[in-house]
């Protein structure tokens, strides 16, 4: 995975007499936001010298270094309940496929998993989840189609606690018919599960689709005020040259990016690594 944004900047400006349009320009196709590309160029123009293209990738990178300070933990259980996460997002993001890919990740990580098909106003996505739940050898509780997400998650949470199971995912609808309805459906789904326990959803995972740019940020700016998010999960960062977004929602909104998507497979999900990040972004 390369983002391939450096090199945007490094071929565009090598040997060049520094073009701040097209160099403000460049900052903002790369989605790492408006604010941070005016910052960059603001401390580039304060120097007095003649701007290099090392210089261009040097103060960018470290403004990018800057905004990601804190580690990325993994995922732990928690003593005699269930680990509740609860995967948020707009229909197309990979919200399903990523519920499934990070059952396979914790798996791998020696965990026990159950999935809850609370997306019912879909019956593709409960199906889908279905066909991931035999592949990975997981349990995935259903409901019928256009049944209650809300019972279905507090029945889940049920199960998932009688059977000792370390993690329940829920994968959620992302599309009512009004964003208000959609939102309003979410919240009663954290209520709903907090008659269980109080602290549930531990975790709050919005999926966003890297190469939506600006979208995502949108997206991630309604989820954080609507029910509040633990963290992101970026999908489709493989070959789309985009990596941007994970800056500017880092930047803009204060929301980590907590796994990565790069593929369709089960494999095709990894923790966020920054320094990883970083680097590959040159
Ligand atoms: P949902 O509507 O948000 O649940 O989205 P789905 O999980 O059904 O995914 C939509 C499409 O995106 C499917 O074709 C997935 O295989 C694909 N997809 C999901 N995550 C990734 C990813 O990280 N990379 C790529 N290339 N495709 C992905």
């Amino acid at each position: 995975m390369a983002f391939g944004f450096f090199k945007n900047l490094v071929d565009r400006f090598t040997g060049k007499p520094a073009d701040w349009d097209k160099l403000e320009e460049t900052l903002i196709r790369s989605d790492i936001g408006v604010p941070m590309t005016l910052q960059i160029i603001k401390e580039l123009q304060q120097r007095q010298e003649k701007i290099t293209v090392k210089e261009i990738v040097n103060v960018t990178k470290a403004h990018i270094e800057q905004i990601f300070s804190v580690a990325n933990p993994k995922l732990r259980p928690l003593p005699n309940r269930p680990k509740v996460i609860l995967m948020v997002g707009v229909n197309g993001t990979g919200k399903t496929t990523s519920t499934a890919k990070l059952a396979h990740l914790l798996q791998c990580d020696q965990h026990t998993v159950m999935l809850a098909a609370a997306d019912t106003f879909r019956a593709a996505a409960i199906e889908q989840l279905k066909i991931w739940g035999e592949r990975l050898q997981v349990d995935v509780v259903t409901s019928e189609y256009n049944g209650d997400p809300a019972a279905l998650c507090y029945d889940a949470y049920s199960t998932a606690h009688k059977l000792n199971i370390e993690f329940l995912i829920c994968d959620t609808a992302g599309r009512l018919h009004t964003k208000h309805n959609l939102m309003q459906e979410l919240g009663k789904v954290v209520r709903t599960i907090q008659k269980h326990d109080k602290e549930a959803p531990h975790e709050c995972l919005l999926v966003v689709d890297a190469t939506t740019g600006s979208n995502a940020l949108a997206q991630a700016r309604e989820f954080k005020q609507a029910v509040g998010l633990t963290g992101l999960i970026v999908t489709k960062l493989d070959g789309s040259g985009k990596g941007g977004i994970v800056v500017a929602i880092q930047n803009e909104l204060g929301i980590p990016t907590r796994f990565i998507g790069t593929g369709e497979q089960s494999g095709d999900l990894q923790y966020f690594d920054k320094d990883e990040f970083v680097n590959k972004l040159l």
